[in-house]
């Protein structure tokens, strides 16, 4: 008789193979070979908060499934991420725990990889990497100095909320009812050189590409990028100035140009001075933009509106007043707009503001000597890089009396961030700082200041997705010129939030860049992401997981209390990728039950089996039914691989379970007909449940592996690979030595 049956123990279990994996290098990124697919598969990049939440969970379990089915389908993968270091969240903490950044984002970092390990994502550990470290910032500084040299990356005036208390100027998340989150003064918008990023170059190509991509990027990421777009098809026509100047307007409304009563000027169109002339015109103008107009330039009914006191002349006769106003820029970018009323539901609003209007419409209503031609525009627009604070990559130019804005020579960098600085959130840390701020200029030698912005970690994620690809040794040599890089990149598949479109926008403009400039000509389509996967986010109660409603799910309690299998299991099933995914502790219970379930029932056959009989004349009466069994799992084994196929976990997850409920089916079935299972029966089903702990391992690895320990296979090989398809059991049978086949009969 067999002896007790042993225990589903996932806490002992899980670090055990945990600890298997590493012994063995289990998830080391391959080197390079001819005949093996390179697939990278890029996670989301984590900001160093110091807790995994729910959506890390669900992020990295989705692309760790997808990583290991890769694997074993004979793929070699490339799994790693680095953390997004710097920026404001991790400066707050820092201050709030009177501590430096840099230590607080090192302990933080130290803890989530434990917490991904206890997880047991199959994360290439080496090459993980933090923003905010010197060798990684350096190449975050390169690269602002390539893309300035090559006219993508600019320094403007911008608006930004300062506090006159603490002598800072504040980000939209430090500013609460126009009040400053640290001393609670009103703050106030004042006027500053800032560093732009400039994307319009590369709009008409970001959409033109998305037709291309179609096929692997989902739709939730496709509808992202079309919305940060914003493109508008319609037509433009030329209106003639007062002094025989030229406009070219446009309009979506491409019927109704002959409705149109008066014009709209982006308060960024590149002729808008001309427009803008007599004292008080430019004063209202000047007004509008330190006035943070970005903030309601959405609302019709609230946008500031200017008018220039100008018409443009309409051939044929009539005139059109030419207005100010922002909310261009938030329906059609940087552009002059005609304003039809008549037609347009954010026109009419306007119109009801305006101090004038033309009496007539454009052409008595008739457009047809207009001459409109087909046009497009897109809201997308250039945006700010620069932040005035301490924990950022400091931005690689220097201020000189005589010689002005002068970038630092290439061979210099990195500009050191000093990291023995604990800030207060007053001032700003870098200015106070002689050893960082006094330099002598590259160009004339005098004396000189460097720079005190920091790039925002926005601008260092627009390459965060590259170091992963090359081998931490070379990184300082060959970041953007290591011949792995043609073999990783693009990226096979970009696994992601849906709050990462813009990140992605901006990646796909940057990778574009860097197509044209040189480092990335390999890449012709200027892509980085070949596939790309969004998924919505994890709530609860229907809401947003935050500490103010008390609803947030802690994953390390979870997986304390049901083991990682059970909290990625459940994460996995409870929702597909494009769905929020409600918590509940129904997805949990689920996924408790079916792992405890099959572990139970495996041991339990393992045991059984060892006491069948052999019976020629039973086995030949049920051989149907084992041919059947065959059938179900070659179907099961081809729809699993199907849904990994396209990264549909929780249909995974649903055909996986329905597997065992098949596997039982088949058990009764030979029950009826022969009252139990013989010998050949019972291989049959242990064949079939080894399949099934195999489908499982891309889910739920580490009790996979050790049911195929105790199914006497070994645990090494996950999901059957390609090959292995459509030969149903017969290759679970030859994956199994007869030696094995009796080992089990004489181990029970
Ligand atoms: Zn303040
Ligand atoms: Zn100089």
């Amino acid at each position: 008789m067999s002896g007790p049956k042993p225990k589903y123990d996932p806490g002992e279990l899980e670090p055990a193979r945990q600890a298997a994996w590493e012994a063995r290098g289990a998830f080391a990124t391959p080197a390079p070979a001819a005949e093996q697919r390179a697939v990278y598969i890029k996670p989301s990049s984590p900001f160093t908060s110091g807790n995994l939440h729910m959506g890390h969970v669900r992020d990295y379990a989705i692309g760790d499934a997808y990583a290991r089915f890769r694997r074993a389908r004979g793929d070699a993968v490339l799994f790693g991420f680095g953390f997004d270091a710097f920026g404001l969240p991790a400066e707050m903490a820092a201050i709030e725990r009177g501590t430096r950044p840099a230590e607080w984002v090192e302990r933080c970092g130290e803890r989530m990889l434990a917490q991904m390990k206890r997880l047991g994502f199959s994360f290439d550990y080496e090459r993980a990497f933090y923003s905010s470290d010197e060798s990684q910032y350096r190449w975050s500084q390169w690269l602002f100095l390539t893309l300035h040299e090559a006219g993508m990356v600019y320094r403007d005036d911008a608006t930004v909320d300062w506090c006159d208390t603490c002598q800072t100027t504040l980000a939209a998340l430090q500013v609460e009812d126009g009040r400053c989150w640290r001393c609670h003064e009103k703050v106030r918008l004042i006027r500053r050189p800032t560093w732009f990023l400039r994307l319009s170059p590369y709009l008409e190509e970001n959409d033109r590409n998305l037709a291309g991509l179609e096929t692997r990027w989902d739709e939730l990421s496709l509808k992202t990028q079309r919305y940060i777009l914003g493109r508008s098809d319609g037509v433009e026509l030329d209106l003639a100035g007062p002094d025989g100047g030229g406009l070219v307007v446009f309009t979506p409304h491409a019927g109704d140009v002959g409705e149109a009563r008066f014009v709209l000027l982006s308060p960024r169109h590149p002729e808008v001075e001309l427009w803008a002339q007599g004292p008080q015109v430019a004063e209202r103008l000047d007004e509008l933009r330190s006035g943070g107009w970005e903030r309601s330039a959405r609302d019709a009914a609230a946008v500031p509106v200017v008018d220039t006191g100008a018409s443009v002349e309409v051939a044929g006769g009539g005139s059109l007043p030419v207005l100010v106003s922002p909310i261009v820029d938030a329906r059609y970018g940087p552009t002059a707009a005609l304003g039809i009323p008549s037609v347009d539901e954010a026109d009419e609003a306007i119109a009801a503001r305006a101090e004038r209007l033309a009496a007539e419409p454009l052409g008595g209503g008739d457009a047809a000597g207009l001459a409109p031609r087909k046009a497009r525009r897109y809201r997308a627009y250039d945006f700010s890089i620069s932040r005035q604070r301490y924990w950022g990559t400091p931005i690689p130019v220097l201020h000189c009396e005589g010689c002005g804005v002068v970038p630092a020579p290439i061979e210099e960098l990195p500009v050191v961030l000093p990291r023995d600085v604990e800030p207060s959130g007053e001032g700003n840390p870098l200015a106070e700082r002689p050893d960082f701020l006094e330099a002598s200029c590259p160009k004339c030698g005098g004396a000189a200041r460097r720079e005190t912005d920091t790039l925002d970690c926005h601008f260092d994620a627009l390459w965060l997705w590259v170091p992963a690809a090359v081998p931490p040794a070379d990184r300082d040599e060959q970041m953007f010129s290591h011949p792995d890089l043609r073999r990783w990149l693009p990226s096979e598949r970009l696994v992601a939030g849906n709050d990462s479109g813009g990140f992605v926008f901006d990646q796909r403009v940057v990778t574009k860049a860097l197509r044209d400039i040189g480092p990335f000509e390999f890449l012709a389509e200027g892509e980085p992401f070949a596939g790309c996967l969004f998924h919505e986010m994890v709530i609860a109660d229907g809401r947003k997981m935050s500490k103010h409603l008390g609803n947030v799910v802690d994953p390390d309690a979870l997986v304390a209390e049901h083991g990682a299998d059970t909290v990625r299991l459940a994460v996995l099933y409870a929702a597909g990728p494009a769905k929020a995914l409600n918590w509940t502790d129904g997805a949990l219970r689920f996924a408790s039950r079916f792992l405890r379930g099959l572990w139970d029932y495996t041991h339990e056959s393992l045991a059984a089996a060892a006491e069948a009989p052999e019976d020629a004349e039973a086995a030949a009466d049920t051989a149907f039914i084992r041919e059947r069994l065959g059938k179900w799992c070659e179907n099961g084994l081809e729809r699993i691989a199907a849904d990994l196929e396209e990264l549909q976990m929780h249909k995974a997850v649903r055909n996986v379970t329905r597997l065992l409920e098949r596997i039982k089916d088949y058990e009764k079935r030979v029950v009826k007909r022969q009252g139990r299972l013989g010998r050949e029966d019972y291989e049959a089903l242990l064949e079939a449940l080894a399949l099934l702990a195999r489908t499982l391992s891309p889910f739920a690895p580490h009790i996979a592996e050790q049911l195929l320990v105790a199914l006497g296979r070994d645990a090494s090989v996950g999901f059957p690979a390609a090959e292995e398809d459509d030969s149903g059991l017969s290759m679970a049978r030859n994956n199994l030595s007869e030696h094995q086949v009796s080992a089990i009969h004489r181990d029970s």
